[in-house]
């Protein structure tokens, strides 16, 4: 799935819930994979500290955890064309 110029943004009221790690689909494909380490995993997203990171090279902006996550810190960003 391509990235179409959109990536994901996060303000800072990000509450640490980690529903947006749980549903990303990248995140649930490399956890399926048999030598799976959730601590060095290239994941798309990831609660650290009390607050998620994107990887945006990861990150394919399907939208899943800006729609899930509970208080709105996540929105989608189309990036304007070089
Ligand atoms: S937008 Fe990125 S981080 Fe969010 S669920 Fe989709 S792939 Fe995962
Ligand atoms: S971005 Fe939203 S869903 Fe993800 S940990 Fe923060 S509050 Fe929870």
């Amino acid at each position: 799935m391509a990235k179409e110029n959109k990536k994901i943004e996060q303000s800072d009221i990000c509450i640490g819930c980690g529903i947006c790690d749980s549903v990303c689909p990248i995140n649930t494909k490399l956890a399926k994979k048999d030598d799976f380490d959730p601590d060095t995993a290239k994941l798309a997203i990831r609660v650290c500290n009390g607050s998620a990171i994107i990887d945006e090279d990861t990150c394919i902006a399907c939208g899943s955890c800006v729609r899930s996550c509970p208080v709105e810190s996540l929105s989608i960003v189309v990036i304007a064309a070089a």
